[in-house]
């Protein structure tokens, strides 16, 4: 549960070769990534980590990364219940921070914890009864606090070591640094360009190839039939008329935390039917109520965004190798959980890769082979 601080050292980061092919000059990489959500970055780091030289295709839309919460949280809130691997998940995320810092020079972790509002004496009873148990009784605190400004009258629950990503400290540092290294290429991958058997991509020559599209993999000849489903999330930022004193996240239907002095996130939805590309008034309208729920004062919307989480029907992320082509992979299906799943399994990735360690059964694309 300790995170060691980790210094990573950028003289020996390699970035792109370049070399004259006869016909123009190429440049030379050990990994092309596409994409650029927390699938991409979270393994754009373990190469910079371990000194490999790579480009990352960005398409400068706003990724379903940069629009959700940054919520980190080892439990399921609905059943209190706790997830696969999530101490292990959560141990790594704070380790892996603390090496982004090393060369971005910030730490994107803010210790604001969830406080979940419980609805009524049950609840409570049925929390104290789970935090006795082996897997939860470090996530669930057993102390209830009651909040000021908000409506909590059965008290709220406090969930130990969750957190949350500075979403947007954490792309803008990360694209500032990848910007700077020359090693972000900022336009649309056109699988049409790609020539998978001399392993180029118009004047790139590659080792090995990386697809983190999320819901575009959609539109990717290679990896078509991966069996991922969106489901589309909703936020809306508002202006509060009262302040909430205490910074901490708090958990009622959906999350509410401030993004500074004046305006809060509150979010996200989830919709598997409405996909349409375009914000849904009724997400909008769900989340105000939603809010208003608990938050007694008035409020005021300012913006609403949506995104679409890459799921998958067992709730494990789909990490593999295309069939035919041997330097070919694919990290997709984060589902609700980008930040920890990405960063946790970006590594078992990169091993797979570099170091020909079998990937955990239960994340493989091979899970799907014989269905
Ligand atoms: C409202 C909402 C709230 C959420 N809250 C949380 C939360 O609190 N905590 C959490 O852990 N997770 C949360 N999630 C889930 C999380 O956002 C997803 O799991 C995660 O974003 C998936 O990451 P990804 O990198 O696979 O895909 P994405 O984030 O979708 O990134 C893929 C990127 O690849 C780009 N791309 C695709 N094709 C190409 C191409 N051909 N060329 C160049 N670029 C391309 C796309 O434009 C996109 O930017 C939330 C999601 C939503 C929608």
């Amino acid at each position: 549960m300790i995170c060691g601080i980790t210094k990573i050292s950028l003289d020996n980061y390699r970035k792109p070769e370049y070399f004259y092919s006869g016909f123009f000059i190429m440049k030379n990489v050990d990994y092309i990534i596409v994409g650029d959500g927390y699938a991409a970055l979270f393994f754009a780091h373990q190469l910079i980590k371990n000194n490999k030289s790579f480009v990352l295709f960005s398409e400068q839309k706003k990724s379903a990364s940069q629009i959700s919460a940054g919520i980190i949280n080892p439990v399921v809130l609905k059943k209190f219940t706790t997830f696969w691997k999530a101490q292990e998940q959560i141990d790594f995320l704070k380790r892996t921070l603390n090496e982004i810092e090393s060369y971005t020079g910030q730490n994107y972790l803010i210790n604001a914890p969830i406080h979940r509002i419980f609805h009524d004496e049950k609840e409570k009873e049925l929390w104290l009864k789970k935090s006795e148990n082996d897997e939860l009784k470090f996530f669930l605190d057993k102390n209830f606090d009651h909040l000021k400004v908000v409506k909590n009258d059965f008290y709220t629950g406090k969930v130990n070591q969750s957190a949350r990503l500075d979403v947007n400290g954490f792309f803008v540092g990360l694209f500032g640094f990848l910007e700077n290294q020359g090693c972000i290429i900022k336009e649309k991958f056109k699988y049409s360009d790609l020539n998978s058997s001399l392993n180029t991509y118009k004047d790139f020559s590659y080792k090995n190839i990386l697809f983190c599209e999320g819901m575009g993999v959609r539109q990717n000849p290679f990896f078509l039939d991966i069996p991922v489903n969106a489901n589309k999330g909703h936020h809306i930022k508002v202006n509060l008329s009262q302040p909430i004193p205490q910074n901490i996240t708090i958990k009622k239907k959906h999350f509410l935390f401030p993004l500074n002095e004046k305006i809060y996130f509150y979010g996200g939805t989830y919709d598997r039917d409405h996909l349409h590309h375009g914000i849904d008034d009724s997400a909008v309208e769900q989340l105000k109520k939603g809010l208003s729920e608990f938050y007694p004062y008035d409020f005021s919307i300012i913006e609403a965004n949506f995104g679409l989480r890459p799921t998958v029907k067992d709730r494990r992320p789909i990490i593999g190798k295309h069939s035919k082509f041997q330097n070919m992979y694919v990290f997709n299906g984060l589902g609700a959980r980008g930040i920890l799943n990405g960063c946790y399994f970006s590594k078992s990735l990169f091993d797979h890769i570099e170091k020909n360690i079998p990937l955990p059964e239960e994340v493989s694309l091979e899970r799907f082979a014989s269905k």
